[in-house]
Parts: structure tokens; C-alpha cells; sequence
């Protein structure tokens, strides 16, 4: 069976095979060819030593950071591609890092370090797919199961535990029995695992067409480094929001901490990143905004300025009979009107508010009073008006 390969790829496994080293295209690549899927990257790997690999690019630009584990990351027709020396991992630390990174010559060896059957096979033109360990089969029943005895796989890198919920609600694969009990026997060892990786893999999972199922199977499993979880009111409508929206992870993560006590601690635990947490949490804090009218709505805008589009789809969520589309053609008349939303909008400014005798905090509140007034059509955004106001006496 011959793979569609993408020239600036084919032209890394020539180039080593032309100095006499083996390569092939490993992993997630193969796998979502053998899917039909798009594939996103092509990580390659070669019985080249990091040193030999480096000689033969030595004409590309390279990146180094991931040499010590055998990595080279090569730029190839301005494509960042990954390749690896085939290693075998040596006993394991901390559930974690493998104590000593191993090389090996044996391709085998290298599939065999792998976490599951579907993300180990290989492939060159010369030799076809190699498939040691049976996941051809697999990726035909839609199973996803890990390479030899499941919980000594998950005791030497815990983070496969997550990574098996995430592929099997990614690819729609059913867990198949033996690892499916070592993800509730091992789950424990999910506390070895940092944050920003339990954050990673958690964000994949919500990015999956469904996610929902998932979230109710592995509950308990979750719970390990995300305890509030099992308090979560009104669960089964949570999981149904879920599953309602876009996958999108943000607004995911939103339907699911809605009725959390503290969402922004619980996403500060799992390190998220600042900009996200105001996401999330900005939705939280206007899920019941009322956006009944024109009126309502231009009030909402005045002071949310994330992503609106985000925002109708965690309401959709929350709410099956929000009504969207209407609310999305009401503010798309706002913008095409350019209606007054923000100080910056209005046909005043700071300075004709001092010129009619408002002093230092006495400005900005005086601004955000004519905003309101605009917004509700108590008086219009003319700047004649907005100067009459200013100058009344009775506020
Ligand atoms: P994705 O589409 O998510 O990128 P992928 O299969 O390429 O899927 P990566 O996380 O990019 O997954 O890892 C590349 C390959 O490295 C995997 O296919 C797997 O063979 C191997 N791998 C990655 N992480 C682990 C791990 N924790 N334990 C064992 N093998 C792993
Ligand atoms: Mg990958």
C-alpha cells in the first residue's frame, strides 16, 4: 500500500537514506492516513544518531532543542518536521520521564515504546506500512488499546492515561476492556503529572466533536486533578450543553464551570493562560444577560468585548431555545449602523467634559453616564445634545 507523502517530507527520507540511514513516518501521520483524515504533522523517525542526523543537515536550518532525546527538528521547504532517533525507553521515573533515553537500531524496539497499537505504525515507500503490533486491526474496529500490559504502561508514563480518553473521544474509538480497567485502577498516578500536560490533553478532549460521554465515563478518573468535578449541579445538563456547541474548548470549559464556585480557580490550577481564564470566566459572568432587545444588547457590548460568536454558542449551550439567530442579526445591524457602544463612540470627549466644569474621576463618570443615555435612546449621540446634557445642572 502506497502513502500520499508530501514532497518537502519525501525529500528528509531520501536525503538520509541516500547516507545510508533508514526513515519512516511515524505515529499520528500514518494513522490518520489510514483514516482518511487530514494529517497535521509528520513526525519521522531513523536509525540516524542525533550527531549523524545533524551531518546530513547540515545545509538546513535546524533546531536543537529536543537533541538530547534524539530529536533534530529540520526545516524543510519552510515545514518544521520532527525527526527522531528510534529508542527504546529505559526504566521510568516519577510515572513520568523514563530515567535514561536509550537508542536503539531496532525499528521495533522504537514502535514497541509507543502508547497505542494505532499510533505505532511506520511507513516508507520501500517497505509499506509496518504494523508490529496489530493495529491495522484495530484502526478497522475503531479500538483504541495500549502496546503490552496496559497498567504497566500507565505506571511508567501516566499522562497515556489521559491520552488514551482523549484519542478514543478525537478518533471515535471505543477503549478496548483490558486498558480501559488500568485507566480506573491507575488513575492515581495521574497526580505525578503537571498541570500544563493535564491541560493539554483536557483541551483535546474538549475539542472533540463529542465530548460529553466521556466527561460522564470518566468522571472519577478526572477527578484526580480536577475534584470539583464531582459537585457539578445538573450534571446531565451540563453534558448535554456540551455536546450542543461547536467544539470549541473555551466555551466548553465555560458550559462546564458555569455553576462552579470559583471557576477561575479551578482554571488557574490547570494553568491556563490568562487571557483564556477572562474568556471563560466573562461568559460565566454574563450568562444571564437578558439581550432581549436592541437596547439590552448594545448595554451587553458596551462591556464585553470578547468573541461574540463564542459567546451565542455557550448560550446555545446553555440554553437550547436562546435564540441565536436573532440575536446575531440584531447585533449585525448594531456594527452596520455603527450604533454608540463604547465612550470612544460618543461625540464627546474627556476634554469637552472638563471645558463644562467636570474635574478628575467626575469625567469618566459623567461619560459613561451619556453612554448609558445614548445606549437606552434617552438622548442621541449629536454632539449638541451630549453638551446640553453636560451642562444641565440636575445631575
Ligand atoms: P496528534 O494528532 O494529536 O498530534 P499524534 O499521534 O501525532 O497525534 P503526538 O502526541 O504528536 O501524537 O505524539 C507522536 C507519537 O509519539 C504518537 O503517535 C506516539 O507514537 C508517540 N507518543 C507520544 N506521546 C507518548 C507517550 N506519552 N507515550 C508513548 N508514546 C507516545
Ligand atoms: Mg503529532
Amino acid at each position: 500500500m502506497k502513502l500520499e507523502i508530501p514532497e518537502y517530507v519525501r525529500t528528509l527520507m531520501n536525503d538520509l537514506n541516500m547516507h545510508g540511514y533508514e526513515c519512516y513516518v511515524v505515529g499520528g501521520a500514518v494513522r490518520s492516513m489510514l483514516l482518511g483524515l487530514p494529517v497535521h504533522d509528520y513526525d519521522l523517525t531513523t536509525n540516524a544518531l542525533p550527531m549523524q542526523m545533524k551531518e546530513v543537515f547540515k545545509d538546513h536550518k535546524t533546531i536543537e532543542t529536543g537533541l538530547k532525546h534524539g530529536t533534530l527538528t529540520v526545516l524543510s521547504q519552510h515545514h518544521p518536521v520532527e525527526i527522531t532517533t528510534y529508542r527504546k525507553d529505559a526504566a521510568y521515573q516519577d510515572h513520568r520521564h523514563p530515567d535514561a533515553v536509550q537508542f536503539t537500531s531496532a525499528i521495533e524496539e522504537d514502535c514497541a515504546r509507543r502508547d497505542f497499537t494505532v499510533n505505532a505504525f511506520c511507513y516508507s515507500d520501500a517497505t509499506g506500512i509496518l504494523d508490529f503490533f496489530h493495529g491495522r486491526e484495530d484502526i478497522e474496529h475503531h479500538i483504541l488499546r495500549c502496546i503490552g500490559d496496559p497498567e504497566k504502561r500507565f505506571d511508567e508514563d501516566a499522562l497515556r492515561i489521559l491520552r488514551a480518553i482523549r484519542f478514543a473521544s478525537q478518533l471515535d474509538f471505543k477503549i478496548e476492556e483490558k486498558t480501559k480497567k488500568a485507566i480506573f485502577d491507575k488513575k492515581d498516578l495521574l497526580s505525578y503529572i503537571s498541570y500544563e500536560r493535564i491541560r493539554e490533553e483536557m483541551k483535546g478532549l474538549l475539542q472533540a466533536k463529542k465530548c460529553a460521554s466521556y466527561f460522564d465515563t470518566y468522571r472519577s478518573v478526572m477527578h484526580v486533578f480536577f475534584p470539583e468535578i464531582m459537585s457539578i449541579p445538573h450534571w446531565d445538563r451540563v453534558l448535554a450543553g456540551m455536546d450542543r456547541t461547536e467544539p470549541d474548548a473555551n466555551v466548553r470549559m465555560a458550559v462546564l464551570l458555569s455553576e462552579s464556585e470559583d471557576p477561575a480557580a479551578i482554571l488557574r490550577r490547570l494553568k491556563y493562560p490568562k487571557q483564556e481564564i477572562r474568556l471563560i470566566t466573562a461568559m460565566i459572568d454574563h450568562r444571564h444577560d437578558p439581550l432581549t432587545d436592541r437596547i439590552e444588547l448594545r448595554r451587553f457590548l458596551s462591556v464585553y468585548s470578547l468573541s461574540f460568536d463564542a459567546y451565542l454558542n455557550y448560550r446555545q449551550a446553555l440554553d437550547p431555545s436562546f435564540p441565536s439567530a436573532r440575536v446575531k442579526a440584531c447585533y449585525e445591524k448594531i456594527l452596520a449602523d455603527n450604533d454608540c457602544i463604547s465612550i470612544g463612540q460618543l461625540q464627546v470627549n474627556g476634554a469637552d467634559a472638563a471645558a463644562c466644569g467636570y474635574q478628575k474621576e467626575q469625567i469618566s463618570a459623567i461619560l459613561a453616564e451619556l453612554l448609558n443615555a445614548v445606549i437606552e435612546e434617552k438622548i442621541s449621540n449629536c454632539r449638541e445634545d451630549l453638551l446640553a446634557y453636560m451642562k444641565r445642572e440636575d445631575h
